[in-house]
């Protein structure tokens, strides 16, 4: 059974994450969703409320797991039996960030390996924070998060 873990912030998850998301279900048997639990780090949603609205978002696809940690992503994959990590792409601006990222991973633990997937053209302009900024103004960004996220926005 060949397993991935999709790591992020999911701050919250919007239709370009569960694009990506869908995409690599059809690559692994199973996708592990890891929400990062980082303290240190301010956010619009506590983790708990994270998780439950990416739970929510992909309706019990038994392919997807979808849980929280606080400790290096390449250790939990290998605790779960995990062989890749996903990733996604957007503009040219995320790739040097994904890049050192994936090269820091690399060096921690060089069997797990990272596979990043490009977002769909109508999605590359999707991030969690303009999704925060364009609720706040009042825009309607209903087409651009799943009904789980839309609910607690308001
Ligand atoms: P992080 O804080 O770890 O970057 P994010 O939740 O912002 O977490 O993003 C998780 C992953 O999903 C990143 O690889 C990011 O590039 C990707 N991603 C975010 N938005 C989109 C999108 N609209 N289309 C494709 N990939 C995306």
């Amino acid at each position: 059974m060949k397993v991935a873990v999709y790591p992020g912030s999911f701050d919250p998850i919007t239709n370009g994450h569960l694009d990506i998301l869908n995409r690599a279900c059809s690559l692994f048997d199973k996708v592990i969703v890891l929400v990062a639990n980082n303290p240190h780090k301010s956010s619009n949603f506590s983790v708990e409320d994270r998780v439950e609205m990416i739970k929510e978002a992909v309706n019990n696809n038994p392919k997807i797991e979808v849980t929280s940690d606080s400790g290096l992503t390449v250790e939990f994959a290998k605790k779960h039996g995990a062989t890749h990590l996903i990733r996604g792409l957007r503009a040219v601006s995320d790739f040097e960030y994904e890049f050192q990222l994936a090269s820091a991973n690399e060096f921690i633990d060089s069997k797990i390996d990272t596979v990043f997937l490009m977002a769909r053209g109508d999605k590359t302009f999707i991030s969690s924070s303009s999704i925060i900024t364009m609720a706040k103004q009042g825009v309607d960004v209903s087409k651009l998060v799943p009904a789980s996220v839309l609910k607690r926005l308001k």
